[in-house]
């Protein structure tokens, strides 16, 4: 591992004021399950390393009138075992507790979730240099792509590993962004960025910029969820493909409904076209299969995981029957 600097901000301001004005590459470290492996294997370097471990107010998950604010800094632990979360927002919770292993949970926080860097295979091996880290080829297109993308990849086919992140976004959850100038706040979908932006980086975060807080709004009369995730393996294993379901169920019709996929695209992925195709009708088997079939449409699976797509379709039913029972 190369050596770095590490410095331990104690309030807001002073991590701001660090970002933005260090001359050395910065990491942000939260419970370093991620960062650490990178560093120690080349993947990522920083010459500084800033610990938010010390910086006052980024736990915590506190009730607020229109809803709940959730700190970076709290652990995923914290996030599946809160009252307020269980009682509330039921497909958070399961999101929490379906990743990674309890170890993991204990240490890794809901921030570090959020902007965990991907899995590719190729990404993670040092000696390759990918488009990802500023090479000419994505290797995965060509080469092994099992559990690459089959929706929305375009010059880099990662997946989002993140399980909190289709749940939240599946709930309407905003991010706060804190920078020097004052925090910026936008829906926890804008908060992912595509490949084509920029393919090195998965968020909107500029210099200088740290993700502070995430805010579910409070649920609606009505509200149904449900997180559902397939996995190779029974015990901890990333999705393969998840599905977040949020909505407002009347008469066994969801009159209101989100549905955002895990683990089938570079961002958590919104399936609008599904979500047209079931709003307003009453919930079947038959209803879920033409839904999947329309968001379909707009996939393009490579050559080891076409899977995919009936996964998105088990995936879904399982979820939308979830919600709507
Ligand atoms: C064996 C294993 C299995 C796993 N399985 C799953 C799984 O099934 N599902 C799943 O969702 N995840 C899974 N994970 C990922 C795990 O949840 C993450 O490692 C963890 O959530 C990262 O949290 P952390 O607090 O340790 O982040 P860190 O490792 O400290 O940080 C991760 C990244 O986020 C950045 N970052 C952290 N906080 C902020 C912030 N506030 N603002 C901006 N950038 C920030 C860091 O700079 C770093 O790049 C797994 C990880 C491992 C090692
Ligand atoms: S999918 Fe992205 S991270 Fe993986 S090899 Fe291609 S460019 Fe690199």
């Amino acid at each position: 591992m190369r050596e770095f600097k590490i410095a331990e901000p104690r309030t807001m301001d002073e991590l701001a004021a660090l970002l933005a004005e260090s001359e050395e590459p910065v990491a942000m470290m939260a419970g370093g399950t991620d960062l650490i492996d990178e560093l120690k294997s080349g993947v990522a370097t920083a010459g500084l390393v800033v610990d938010l471990r010390t910086v006052a107010g980024l736990a915590g998950i506190t009730p607020e009138k229109d809803g709940l604010r959730v700190g970076v800094m709290t652990r995923v632990v914290e996030l599946a075992e809160d009252a307020v979360v269980a009682r509330d927002y039921p497909s958070l919770k399961e999101a929490a507790l379906s990743l990674a292993t309890p170890q993991l949970r204990n240490v890794g926080t809901v921030g570090g979730n959020l902007c965990q860097r991907p899995r590719c295979w190729y990404y993670r091996d040092p000696q390759v240099v990918c488009r990802k880290k500023g090479g000419f080829n994505c290797f995965a297109f060509q080469g092994r792509n099992k559990y690459h993308a089959i929706f929305g990849g375009s010059g880099c086919f990662i997946v989002c590993p993140s399980d909190l992140a289709p749940a939240l976004i599946s709930l309407g959850a905003k991010a706060t962004i804190g920078t020097a100038k004052g925090d910026k706040v936008v829906a926890l979908e804008q908060f992912y960025a595509p490949p084509e932006v920029d393919v090195t980086r998965e968020n909107v975060l500029a210099k200088g910029q740290f993700l502070k807080d995430v805010r579910v709004p409070a649920p609606k009369a009505g509200q149904r969820a449900a997180y559902v995730k397939l996995k190779e393996r029974g015990t901890w294993d990333f999705a393969l493909v998840s599905a977040a379901v949020a909505g407002v169920v009347n008469d066994g019709a969801f009159a209101e409904i989100a549905v955002v996929m895990g683990g089938v695209a570079p961002t958590p992925w919104r399936l609008r076209k599904a979500e047209d195709a079931l709003r307003g009708k009453p919930v079947s088997e038959a209803l879920v299969r033409q839904a999947a079939e329309a968001a379909l449409k707009d996939a393009s699976p490579m050559r080891e995981n076409g899977f995919k797509a009936d996964l998105v379709f088990a995936a879904l039913k399982e979820a939308v029957m979830a919600a709507a029972a």
